[in-house]
């Protein structure tokens, strides 16, 4: 069997790597499980990794890009001595202590790691509209990450999907490369802050189609185009983009924790059980970040909850393993 950790921490989003920096410097040597490179949101470093510049981060007042931030957080935990792998958690067994967890076949007998405390920070992940090709299409025309592919449409007439915050940022950021942007709305009002909005409504290559939906997304090797209904009328229209950024919101990154861990009816982890806010149902597992986070969902947050954790579980470690 493996020795056991102190901390393992999963995900390594700014949550993540906060705990990291703070229980690395409590000395308590954390392991890291960054899970592996992807296309999607579930990948090392986070959400912020298909991020363009965040503005709103503080101690940065002229904005930094998300995935210089996520390098600077990672390179500041291991400089305290954590350890980071690039590993994706594929199993956990939190019934007893100490805890196991499982990269790499899940069926195995024996887990790959074992732990006196687990800190969950799996974040969450880009919603997707369920379209026929969709899938098959990202990377070929589809994207959830206008940093990583809005080079590609330089010159070219494309589509953002959504009327959040990301719809938004993103439909003004990939102005910078394409021609037109055709931001479709289901609803005849934005969600996003209105700074954003202003941003973008008074951006002359932003076009808003108000009250649409995507219904078809055309195509086989490469996207050809979508058609978009309008939800009012039902008339449809073929719409002739060769990106399509789907940017409606997030699910939690928590199958793994279905029957061990407590969580809402969307998936959320639920913490604060007990006198310690990040606290899971299972003692000595703690959550922070977007995993158990829908209401602020910010960075910053996500980082101040990670703190939390590794107090927390630096508290009930050494009252109760350390002792
Ligand atoms: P969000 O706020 O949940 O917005 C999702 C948007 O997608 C909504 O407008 C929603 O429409 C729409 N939508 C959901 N499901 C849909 C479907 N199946 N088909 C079509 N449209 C659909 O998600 P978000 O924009 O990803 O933002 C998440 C959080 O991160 C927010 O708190 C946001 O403020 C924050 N954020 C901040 C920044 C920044 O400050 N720089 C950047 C990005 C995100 P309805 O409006 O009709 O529900």
């Amino acid at each position: 069997m493996p020795s056991i950790r102190n901390v393992v921490i999963i995900g390594s989003g700014p949550a993540g790597l906060t705990a990291a920096i703070y229980t690395a410097r409590a000395n308590l040597e954390p392991l890291i499980l960054e899970g592996e490179p992807s296309s999607t949101s579930d990948q090392p470093g986070g959400q912020l990794m298909l991020t363009t510049e965040v503005e709103n981060f503080p101690g940065f007042p002229e904005g930094v890009m998300g995935p210089d931030l996520m390098a600077n957080f990672r390179q500041q935990a291991l400089r305290f001595g954590a350890e980071a792998k690039l590993e994706k958690v594929t199993r956990v067994d939190f019934s007893e202590r100490p805890f196991k967890i499982w990269v790499g076949d899940p069926e195995a007998a024996e887990p790959t790691y074992l732990a006196h405390s687990v800190i969950v920070s799996t974040g969450a992940r880009s919603l997707m509209l369920d379209l026929p090709n969709e899938h098959a299409l990202i990377g070929h025309g589809v994207s959830t990450c206008a940093t990583c592919d809005g080079f590609f449409f330089r010159g070219h007439e494309i589509a953002v999907v959504g009327g959040g915050d990301s719809a938004v940022e993103e439909a003004t950021f990939l102005t910078k490369f394409a021609d037109k942007v055709v931001l479709i709305h289901r609803r005849d009002e934005l969600r996003a802050s209105k700074i954003m909005q202003d941003r973008a409504l008074n951006n002359p290559k932003i076009e808003m189609r108000w009250n649409s939906k995507v219904v078809e997304i055309k195509g086989d090797t490469k996207l050809d185009g979508i058609v978009v209904e309008d939800t009012v009328t039902g008339e449809r229209a073929d719409l002739e983009v060769s990106g399509l950024f789907v940017a409606i919101g997030h699910q939690p990154n928590t199958d793994l924790f279905v029957g061990q861990l407590d969580m809402e009816d969307n998936g959320y982890l639920i913490t604060g059980s007990g006198e310690r806010v990040t606290a899971t149902n299972v003692e000595g597992v703690f959550a922070c970040g977007d995993v158990q986070d829908h209401t602020y969902r910010q960075a910053i947050t996500a980082a101040g909850s990670g703190c939390s954790a590794a107090i927390d579980a630096e508290r009930w470690l050494e009252a109760n393993v350390h002792s």
